[in-house]
């Protein structure tokens, strides 16, 4: 079996926020499990840099407090975490003022690649990238890492990139979005081009209607504020959501390069039509006997900002022409759970009679919270009982296919990392995609200031009855939302 460990060059990594609960959460936890992969090469770094004020010891501390949390199994290698935090230093750095910034260029190596990753709010982005010129940082060996939210409408985003170029070349760019990361994403790719199976069947002749559902059961805990400014529309479905579609509908890219995909994905978006009022519904959810309700929480009584957001989306193009695309992502339901299914036709004519029933192959992406795809089939149920149809699942779920060891891979931000590293930004969004994305979501957007507030729900239910009126009138149905 060929090691899936592919060997990067030894590189700085300054994480700007490293004290932040992103790089607590995500970014040390993922760097320390590829320390132990054996991808961080001899010389290798990781700077943590913010505006609190520590020294490297104390930053280390951190740091190891960190993964004890967010480690997860890995956690427990001592040996392994004692060498990985010998890497680590720390620089207080002011991204307003010129705190920090002398250290921080004298300690990065300018032989290495090196990543600078904003783990802070957008709004600093043009202070960094400024500072990072300023003190001759910003040379062909740099790269930037931005986080979500870029931009919350298109104007401030076309703002972002027109800053950020001022600085830095697109190619030295990279726009995370981690569902993007995610295994199952890029086997989709593999499964639809990979496969002679499935592309002559990828499109409206073939398939009825596709779902994408990103389900979350907890509510906006502590991010009240900043989602009360958001909602789900910003928060999830301008950016996941719009990539997954963009992923499941775009046409082969003539190779897999990060411009081929990227170019791809950007004419799915163009092809959008504009999204009618009657097509998308929001929500807020209501509170429980023991869980406070959406203004409660955001603590805010007369918010409008939805919690959950239904759409229906049509691609004016050759391909998906009357195959409506549902989407659906929203806070407090009944489970968490992501998934994309893409449910094909009826056969055309059933030889079974009316009592063999409607079945339908349905291949199913599941990205949370285990990763695999699923295809039903339909087959004879077994025993002497006649010709009766059953649907049964064939599991591509990676782990039995592959084996535990083969299919323990690396969570979305260790892939990610390392592609930055390999300056491989095919798993990336490129300026003009995500201001497209924003071109097709801001006078949907508008339309909530002026249109109804959202609708309430109950928490652990599947979002309002509306959401499930758009699809049935349709003559479908949303699938369950189950883990
Ligand atoms: P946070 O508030 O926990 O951390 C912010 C970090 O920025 C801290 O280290 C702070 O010291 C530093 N900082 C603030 N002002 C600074 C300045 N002037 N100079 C230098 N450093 C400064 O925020 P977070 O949750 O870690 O999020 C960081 C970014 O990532 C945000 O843009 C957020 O929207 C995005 N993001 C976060 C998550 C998440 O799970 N936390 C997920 C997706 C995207």
């Amino acid at each position: 079996m060929v090691s899936r460990v592919i060997p990067v060059e030894p590189f700085d990594l300054v994480i700007i926020g490293g004290t932040g609960d992103l790089a607590r959460r995500k970014i040390l936890p993922a760097l320390f499990r590829r320390y132990l992969a054996g991808q961080m090469g001899k010389g290798s770094q990781v700077i943590g840099a913010a505006r609190t004020e520590m020294d490297t010891e104390a930053y280390r501390q951190m740091v190891s407090e960190a993964i004890a949390e967010f480690g997860g199994a890995e956690a427990k290698n001592k040996t392994g975490l004692k060498k990985f935090l010998a890497l680590i230093s720390y620089i207080t750095l002011d991204a307003k003022g010129d705190t920090g910034w002398e250290a921080l260029h004298d300690a990065v190596q300018t032989d290495h690649v090196r990543a600078f990753y904003f783990s802070v709010g957008p709004s600093l982005f043009g202070d960094l990238a400024k500072r990072l010129q300023k003190h001759g940082m910003a040379d062909d060996q740099c790269r930037i890492v931005v986080e979500k939210p870029f931009g919350r409408d298109l104007a401030s985003a076309r703002e972002l990139n027109k800053v950020l170029a001022r600085y830095f070349d697109e190619s030295q760019i990279y726009r995370i979005d981690h569902y993007l990361g995610k295994e199952t994403v890029q086997n989709l790719m593999a499964v639809r081009f990979g496969n002679m199976l499935f592309e002559p069947l990828w499109n409206s002749q073939y398939v009825d209607h596709i779902q994408i559902t990103v389900a979350e059961s907890v509510g906006v805990g502590g991010r009240g504020e900043y989602y009360d400014r958001s909602g789900a529309m910003r928060d999830m479905m301008q950016n996941h959501l719009m990539q997954l579609f963009c992923l499941i509908a775009m046409e082969p890219p003539a190779k897999f390069d990060p411009d081929s995909v990227r170019d791809e994905k950007l004419k799915v978006i163009r092809a959008l039509d504009p999204l009618r009022p009657e097509n998308i519904v929001r929500g807020q959810y209501e509170a429980t006997e023991t869980r406070p309700s959406y203004r409660k929480q955001v603590e805010n009584r007369d918010s409008t900002t939805e919690s959950f957001v239904a759409l229906k989306a049509n691609i004016s193009n050759w391909r998906w022409a009357g195959t409506p695309f549902y989407l659906r992502t929203g806070k407090r339901l009944r489970e968490r759970a992501s998934e994309i299914a893409v449910v094909f036709k009826d056969a055309p004519h059933s030889i079974f009679g009316e009592d063999a029933g409607r079945h339908r192959n349905i291949l199913t992406i599941k990205l949370q919270p285990n990763e695999g795809i699923e295809l039903g089939v339909t087959i004879k149920e077994p025993g002497p009982g006649g010709m009766r149809l059953i649907d049964v699942p064939l599991d591509m779920t990676f782990a039995e296919a592959l084996g535990p060891d083969q299919a323990d891979f690396p969570d979305a931000y260790e892939r990610l990392i390392m592609d930055v590293i390999r300056g491989n930004q095919t798993l990336f969004m490129r300026g003009d995609e995500v201001e497209a994305a924003w071109a097709w979501t801001d006078p949907i957007i508008a339309e909530f200031k002026e249109g109804e507030p959202p609708l309430p729900y109950a928490t652990g239910s599947s979002g309002p009855d509306e959401a499930l009126a758009l699809i049935h009138r349709d003559g479908r149905a949303w699938r369950e939302i189950k883990a």
